[in-house]
């Protein structure tokens, strides 16, 4: 499940993504009643089987049974966050009831990993590529995005308007340029060529993980035309302190 919006009294508004059917919207009668035995399998983020019935506008939710709730996730408010990132993009990049099997299987191993541990700077990016990636939007990693020689093993920049990479005498002739070091070019190939599993040794430091993360926020950001709503909270709780130890 994706996201929910409460509706009438105790009825609740899900949006569900569904290997088989795609994106889906459906009510929920009286889930937020106590007594209702489905609650607790309609949370978002949940992995779950769902029954509907056919409504007039709407399907309605007969029954749920959740297959995976990510239990360790759910301990960490910056696993969280990043949960409904993926979450919020997944809906962004698609329309009700097209159905899209690679975006079902990005989703459900991307939770998967961030439940296992694996750092929300890795997995995100990751999920950022491969969604881009799946959606037809590749960013150009090769060669220059604007005049098409293979990049220098040197900075080159980032332009989302031009579709990717830049080559360094291409940037030379622009106003303003966001550069891209090497190695997060580098960096950006490998997340983009592997499968998670993999991907998830890439070690990332703050510097890099800043820089990836501004690149392929304003390579979204152009696609959709937005800003990504949960992508302002996860730089929330990076400002927060860490929690100390206490012995
Ligand atoms: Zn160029």
């Amino acid at each position: 499940m994706l996201k929910t919006n409460d509706f009438a009294e105790a009825d609740r508004i899900l949006v569900l993504f569904t290997r088989h059917f795609g994106k889906v919207r459906v009510v929920a009668k009286g889930i937020r009643r106590a007594t209702s035995r489905m609650a607790g399998h309609a949370e978002p983020l949940t992995h779950a089987t769902y029954q509907l019935a056919r409504g007039r506008e709407l399907d309605v939710l007969t029954g749920a049974e959740a297959r995976a709730i990510y239990p360790d996730m759910r301990d960490d408010l910056g696993l969280i966050a990043a949960g409904w990132y993926v979450a919020e993009l997944v809906d962004r990049f698609t329309a009700e009831r097209v159905p899209s099997a690679p975006l079902f299987d990005l989703l459900e191993t991307s939770l998967r990993r961030l439940d296992a541990g694996v750092p929300p700077a890795v997995v995100c990016r990751w999920f950022d590529l491969h969604l881009l990636d799946r959606s037809g939007f590749r960013p150009e990693l090769r060669e220059c995005a604007q005049c098409r020689v293979v990049l220098l093993e040197e900075t080159n920049a980032w332009s989302p308007e031009a579709g990717g990479a830049i080559c360094a005498r291409c940037a030379a002739t622009l106003p303003f340029v966001d550069p891209l070091t090497v190695r997060a070019l580098k960096s950006l190939r490998y997340l983009l060529a592997s499968e998670l599993a993999v991907a998830s040794q890439l070690r990332v430091d703050a510097a890099l993980a800043r820089e990836l993360d501004r690149h392929l926020r304003a390579f979204l950001r152009f696609i959709l035309d937005r800003d990504i709503a949960t992508a302002r909270l996860l730089d929330e709780l990076r400002e927060l302190p860490r929690p100390h130890a206490v012995s």
